[in-house]
């Protein structure tokens, strides 16, 4: 029987400790990813945020843009048509110019914006301009503007393609309106150049990154004017660009994250087409200059969150290590306790259990017996004539039989609760719980002819080999029984075996403190 090893520590601090390594090491992954979770979130909030300012103010730019262009042209359609209907009512002829030509000038000084005023004919040739000199060439017969007018009646004001003026070069955006006669015939084109510089001033008012935009167009996608002002651009088609194509269709103003068609930059547009001219403004800013601040500050949240990281991930690691230290140490520790109850409680040459375990399993047995109204057997064993064998082969010699006589009893004793113990120098005892007198007796024959089969050779013995001598005692335990009186009555038996002629197993009933042999297994 193995020896009770029961240690209170050992089963719940194995418990405890696994689970607190593992719960370590969880609750810092946790801790870690909880804050990335909220590094993550918080950085996202913000870059909404940033986003949505960038929007609000966008979307007030494009306002004030389109606020601009309307009152710009606006002022200049209503020279226009005051000037448009003096001329159809007075008509242009020779009487009229110099008066006109005034006219013309002064409305030109009065507002900023306007480069100058031309008045042509139904073949396209200056008439009055607000220059002192009329122009020399070929006319504007080939404009686009002039060809809208000769060809619709309309009256509005009509918005062309950015022109180079043939006045002096200067960029200009055309506003123009057509001249009929009193009959509605086609009688020519009255037309305001608005100096793209004038917006290029507007646009410039506002700061704007280095990769920010403002433009004006035509709602057919043609550009008019832009900051940065790129001579090459003004006239080309924005009309397969995403506000274009994709926006504007389904609302009138807005704002979008899109990439530029011109430069391929992903930046915030805003944009909003004009209620009573055909323009369209639209300012960007890039996404890189929106983000700017909160890259800055993701960098440092980062910086720091990852620092808390490190900082956790070190202190778990530190701690992780000492529990397995910790656990380390203590199975170390239960290791040597339970090599120091071995020692305690075991023969060192033989390996079988010593008295003092003998004495404590009696207990357990006795009481174990008399809960459960069991037998408890006892087996005293000897070898014979085992004085002569030392003296014949020598301690060492008789040692190394000990040891073959306790394998025999280590290999008899079958059931885990079976005890053999080494009790006294050539003495051995097995403590058989559950077993009746017929069992006990069975095994000690058994170990008996065991011993002899192993033919250990013994000069001094009347058989040659080595032989044992057991005594076999059994009783129900009631309960307050005496250990000694047990021992004592398999130690008669053994006495009555070594009487009767040694190398044989033995019982006997105890009259009046005598032993008389009852059986033997011989
Ligand atoms: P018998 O039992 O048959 O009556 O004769 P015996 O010669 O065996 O007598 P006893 O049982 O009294 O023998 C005790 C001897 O056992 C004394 C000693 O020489 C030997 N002995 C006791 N302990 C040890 C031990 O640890 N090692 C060795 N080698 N011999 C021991
Ligand atoms: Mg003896
Ligand atoms: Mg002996």
């Amino acid at each position: 029987m193995p020896f009770p090893t029961h240690d209170p520590h050992q089963a719940p601090g194995a418990l405890k400790r696994l689970p607190l390594r593992k719960a370590a090491a969880l609750f810092i992954v946790a801790v870690c990813l909880c804050l990335f979770g909220l590094l993550y979130l918080q950085l996202e909030q913000s870059r909404q945020q940033d986003l949505a300012v960038a929007q609000t103010s966008s979307a007030n730019l494009t306002r004030a843009m389109a606020q601009q262009a309307e009152d710009t042209f606006l002022a200049a359609d209503l020279v226009l048509t005051s000037l448009v209907d003096w001329i159809e009512d007075d008509g242009y002829g020779a009487a009229q110019k110099p008066r006109l030509q005034k006219t013309l000038a002064r409305r030109v000084q009065q507002l900023e914006q306007l480069h100058g005023l031309f008045l042509f004919d139904r073949e396209g040739q200056w008439v009055i301009t607000s220059f002192p000199n009329l122009p020399r060439g070929n006319g504007v017969a080939d404009r686009e503007y002039f060809k809208f007018h000769q060809q619709n009646v309309s009256s509005v004001a009509h918005i062309g393609p950015a022109i180079r003026s043939r006045e002096n070069g200067e960029w200009i955006i055309p506003i123009s309106k057509r001249v009929n006669d009193h009959a509605g015939n086609f009688q020519g084109v009255l037309l305001a150049g608005i100096k793209m510089s004038y917006f290029d001033r507007f646009f410039k008012s506002f700061s704007l990154d280095d990769n920010g935009t403002m433009f004006l167009g035509l709602t057919d996608g043609t550009l008019l004017a832009r900051r940065p002002f790129d001579e090459g651009l003004i006239g080309t088609s924005l009309a397969q660009g995403d506000i274009y194509r994709k926006l504007l269709p389904n609302a009138s103003a807005g704002t979008a994250m899109i990439e530029s068609v011109v430069d391929g930059v992903p930046r915030l547009y805003g944009y909003r087409q004009l209620g009573s001219y055909p323009l369209v403004v639209s300012a960007s800013t890039s996404r890189e200059t929106i983000l700017e601040g909160w890259q800055a500050r993701a960098f440092q949240s980062s910086v720091i969150v990852a620092l808390v990281i490190l900082g956790v991930g070190l202190f778990g690691w530190v701690f992780i290590h000492q529990v397995r230290d910790g656990e380390r140490i203590e199975k170390n520790l239960r290791k040597a306790q339970h090599s120091l109850e071995l020692i305690a409680t075991h023969d060192s040459l033989t390996g079988l259990a010593n008295r003092r375990l003998f004495e404590r399993s009696l207990e357990i047995e006795f009481a174990r017996g008399a809960r459960q109204s069991s037998p408890v057997s006892l087996i005293m064993l000897d070898i014979d004539f085992f004085k002569r064998y030392n003296d014949a082969y020598g301690h060492v010699a008789g040692d190394h039989c000990l040891t073959q006589v306790a394998q025999v009893l280590k290999s008899c004793c079958q059931r885990k609760s079976d005890l053999a113990v080494r009790y006294g120098g050539e003495e051995f005892a097995v403590l058989l719980p559950d077993t009746d007198i017929n069992g006990a007796l069975a095994i000690a024959g058994q170990i008996r002819r065991s011993v002899m089969d192993k033919h250990i050779t013994h000069s001094g013995s009347p058989t040659g080999y080595l032989t044992v001598s057991l005594g076999c005692y059994a009783f129900i335990p009631a309960g307050n029984d005496s250990p000694e009186l047990f021992i004592q009555r398999a130690d008669a038996a053994l006495y009555q075996a070594k009487n009767a002629g040694r190398n044989r197993a033995a019982v006997v009933t105890l009259d009046g403190g005598i032993g008389e042999l009852l059986r033997s297994d011989r």
